[in-house]
């Protein structure tokens, strides 16, 4: 019998984002009208950068007729133990709309709580271990004020939890933003560290969606392909001065489109990065965005065989290399992504954050095998054996 070779194909796909896009200068004041008229509203934030850059008092001043009760303190890399705090008070005051204003550790952290609001179960950390997609939560609106994740305009969150250092992601269709309001004028006070890794992480999630094969989606690559264009146009920009307002609004704009699910319909998506990368911040507390850049350099380098046409049409059209065969232009593509990330400032080697590194691969590997996590990437062949390989080479 002749070999069935899997044909390139776009996939069939359905779409529903429902979540209301306000994007431009001065919107914040927009939130008057999008809350729920009558609504008793859980205004959540982080640490508290909005009460030093004026995103705070331009919310307080849309929310003037509107009950608010407030729940600062979310950290980066939104901690469990913290929400369920802030879960307490939703039940406790009748809550009945969310806000998020902050990054994607604050949206995160609200869309747990969305889920775990109205969850019926004993303890809301099964949302993140039981694989059970949340059909409706309490409604929330999202006022960005970090573009990285795309958080504000999808339905997916990341929890901590420090007890058992794990991070687990959650989701469902009723946990899109009922609305996001992205004002580019809060990137002004955004510090360099979190500039560079808004861009890193936009830019792994579109790599993410893009560098699988085969896939028969020309559209979606041309898509994919011109949101990482311009997010190497803007970024040496935007990092000089975020107070420039055309390269800050297309930085923001990148963001939220690298990971709104336009561009995964259609195509076959990877996530192994993000899913090793998860257990790096979990052990170690590294930047998300910077343990994608240690670990796409070798899981691409790793799985080049698999992934090296798509290398090489993401060498030609996004870094312009016209040289070469197929296999020297994947080369080249993977040095330039790293190069990207180094040249932003960002260390591509798990050594350079921690001097723990050692078996860190190995567990890892034992953390997948131990939740079946048996088959990660496109086409569900990487074991976690194979995982234990690519994080060594990130060493
Ligand atoms: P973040 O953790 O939300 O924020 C990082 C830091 O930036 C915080 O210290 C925050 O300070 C500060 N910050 C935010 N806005 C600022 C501003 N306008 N000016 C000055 N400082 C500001 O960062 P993030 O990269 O957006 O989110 C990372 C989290 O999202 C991770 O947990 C990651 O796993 C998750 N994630 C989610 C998705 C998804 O689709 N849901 C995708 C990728 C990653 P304050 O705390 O003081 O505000
Ligand atoms: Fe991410």
């Amino acid at each position: 019998m002749k070999k069935r070779i899997k044909e390139k194909a776009m996939n069939n796909f359905e779409l529903k984002n429902p979540t209301k896009i306000i994007f431009g200068k001065d919107t914040i004041k927009k939130l008057s009208t999008e809350i729920p008229e009558k609504a008793k509203v859980l205004l959540l934030y982080g640490g508290g950068s909005i009460k030093k850059n004026g995103i705070y008092e331009q919310v307080k001043t849309a929310l003037s007729n509107v009950e608010v009760v407030e729940f600062g303190g979310i950290p980066a890399n939104p901690e469990y133990a913290i929400l369920m705090d802030a879960l307490q008070i939703i039940k406790e005051q009748d809550i009945t709309f969310l806000l998020a204003v902050g990054g994607g550790s604050v949206i995160d952290g609200t869309k747990f709580l969305s889920s775990a609001a109205l969850y019926k179960g004993d303890t809301p950390w099964d949302i993140l271990t039981s694989n059970t997609p949340t059909k409706k939560g309490m409604p929330f609106g999202t006022v960005l004020t970090l573009p990285a994740t795309g958080s504000e305009m999808n339905s997916g969150a990341v929890i901590t939890r420090k007890e058992t250092k794990e991070k687990l992601a959650m989701g469902g269709v009723g946990l899109f933003p009922v609305f996001s309001i992205l004002d580019p004028l809060v990137i002004q006070s955004i510090p360099k560290r979190q500039l560079v890794n808004g861009i890193t992480d936009a830019f792994t999630h579109v790599l993410e969606q893009y560098m699988t094969y085969p896939s028969g989606a020309y559209l979606q690559d041309r898509f994919a392909e011109s949101i990482l264009q311009t997010l190497i146009q803007i970024a040496p920009k935007v990092i000089e001065d975020p107070t420039n307002y055309t390269e800050a609004s297309n930085f923001m704009w990148c963001c939220t489109m690298a990971l709104n699910g336009l561009i995964q319909k259609g195509v076959p998506t990877d996530w192994a990065v993000h899913a090793i990368g998860h257990e790096l911040t979990a052990l170690y507390g590294i930047d998300h965005a910077r343990t994608l850049a240690i670990i796409a350099p070798s899981h691409y380098t790793y799985n080049f065989e698999a992934k090296k046409e798509k290398l090489a049409q993401y060498a030609e059209r996004v870094w312009n290399i016209t040289e070469g065969t197929i296999e020297e232009k994947a080369h080249i593509a993977i040095e330039k992504t790293e190069t990207f990330f180094n040249e932003l400032g960002i260390d591509t080697k798990l050594s350079k954050y921690t001097n723990n590194y050692k078996g860190t691969a190995e567990l890892i590997s034992k953390r997948f095998t131990e939740r079946g996590w048996l088959g990660l990437g496109e086409h569900k062949n990487l074991a976690p054996n194979d995982v234990e390989k690519i994080v060594t080479m990130a060493y």
